[in-house]
């Protein structure tokens, strides 16, 4: 069994079974050797250093420590995948006006841009406030840690 979770594509958790060298199986799925235990593991490469037994019960206790150890930190910087969903079809929808609209959609993209701002300052000086890293902030943009120091350092406190 595979655990998943809607706001993050990429990170299916399973119990991995544990095999005799300590070596972890690469699913949970079909699987005929032996093994010693479940640790927790996800489809990104993530792996937990806790072994279960292997019993039905370690199953259990590996999945729910994939969910409880593996993805609260990745589900704070996920975006709920809803709005990803309506931020791309705004997207889409703003770039067929550029075609067809252009001084239209200008005015739009000011709207935008002015909102989008000062959003942004308040999203960087919220991170910061929850005890966010630089390194956090410039992962979640898609930047360098330096460059969102840089952009931001006037407007939130160090
Ligand atoms: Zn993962």
């Amino acid at each position: 069994m595979t655990l998943s979770i809607a706001d993050l594509p990429g990170h299916e958790g399973f119990a991995a079974p544990v095999l005799p060298g300590g070596e972890l199986a690469s699913s949970s799925s079909a699987f005929t050797r032996t093994f010693v235990g479940y640790q927790a593991a996800c489809s990104c490469g993530w792996a937990d250093q806790r072994r279960y037994s292997a019993t039905p019960e370690g199953a259990k206790e590996a999945e729910y420590r994939w969910w409880s150890r593996h993805t609260p930190p990745l589900l704070a910087a996920a975006p709920p995948s809803w709005l990803v969903i309506k931020s791309n079809l705004l997207c889409e929808q703003v770039v067929k006006l550029a075609s067809d609209r252009p001084l239209a959609a200008l005015t739009l993209l000011s709207q935008v841009e002015s909102w989008q701002r000062t959003l942004l300052d308040q999203a960087v000086a919220g991170a910061r406030e929850t005890g966010a890293s630089w390194a956090e902030i410039g992962e979640a943009m898609g930047i360098s840690k330096q460059a969102a120091h840089e952009r931001f350092r006037a407007q939130v406190s160090p």
